[in-house]
């Protein structure tokens, strides 16, 4: 296998995102000495019901930079605006930067069919800013990376494309049944998200709803708790089962 650097870099959408998705398995990599980078591309200032937009992301923000304490993690926001990422020539290049800064030799984000425009956008984004990580070409000063990150994504909440359906299966589950409580240790940060569900979709109990999601996924797995993941091996990507290898006790 080549060697990539030992920094995990996750992108998502919005703060809560990286957390509900993959949480378990970051804590998991970072107990196994990884570097784990959060990044979201927008503070999630639509997220409240009784705060104006800039004030929300910055409540939000707080709340994701206390989630990723809560296992050691970095986090940062790509300033992108809630609702309306586009997949822009400025938003590639935070990207890029942000690979390149940190030196990520692993980058999850979301699923390309994932249910949610913005979580959609955000992979074809991450997606090529993974790409371009090693072009020297790139519009921006900071130094290419030397490999081209390995690309993870990471579930659509309920599994469930735009259209309602099933997504394929994914190319692995990690059992996060040891590091459950941690994961609900960092969602529970974000206590602004539990008014706005409830007003939203209905949903009492927010942190009910993804242990739910997350016990589903483990029936799947034939475990208590699972997360899943989809390696990106379009043409250009590397194939190295990196994760799979280093995550082999809890690889489903
Ligand atoms: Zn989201």
């Amino acid at each position: 296998m080549r060697a990539f650097n030992r920094t995990v870099l996750a992108v998502h959408a919005h703060p809560d995102d990286t957390e509900a998705f993959c949480g378990g398995t970051l804590a998991l990599l970072k107990n196994k000495g990884f570097r784990i980078v959060i990044a979201t591309m927008t503070p999630g200032g639509m997220g409240s019901v009784d705060t104006n937009e800039e004030e929300t992301g910055k409540i939000r923000m707080e709340e994701a930079r206390r989630a990723a304490e809560v296992i050691g993690a970095e986090y940062c926001c790509l300033d992108q605006r809630d609702g309306f990422v586009y997949d822009t020539l400025q938003a590639r290049v935070r990207v890029i930067e942000l690979i390149r800064k940190v030196r990520a030799g692993i980058v999850f984000t979301h699923l390309p069919f994932d249910y949610h425009s913005d979580h959609r956008a955000t992979s074809t984004i991450v997606e090529a800013g993974t790409m371009l990580s090693t072009l020297q070409n790139v519009p921006t000063d900071v130094p290419p990376v030397d490999t081209t990150p390995l690309l993870y994504h990471t579930e659509p909440f309920g599994n469930t494309d735009p259209l309602g359906r099933n997504v394929p299966d994914p190319s692995f589950f990690v059992d996060v049944t040891s590091v459950f409580e941690k994961k609900v240790g960092m969602l529970s940060q974000h206590t602004s998200q539990i008014a706005l569900m409830k007003r939203m979709f209905g949903i009492d109990d927010f942190f009910q709803d993804m242990r739910e999601n997350d016990e589903q996924l483990g029936v799947q797995a034939g475990t208590s708790y699972a997360e899943a993941f989809w390696q990106h091996l379009g043409a250009g990507f590397y194939n190295d089962p990196l994760i799979q290898e280093v995550l082999e006790e809890y690889r489903r």
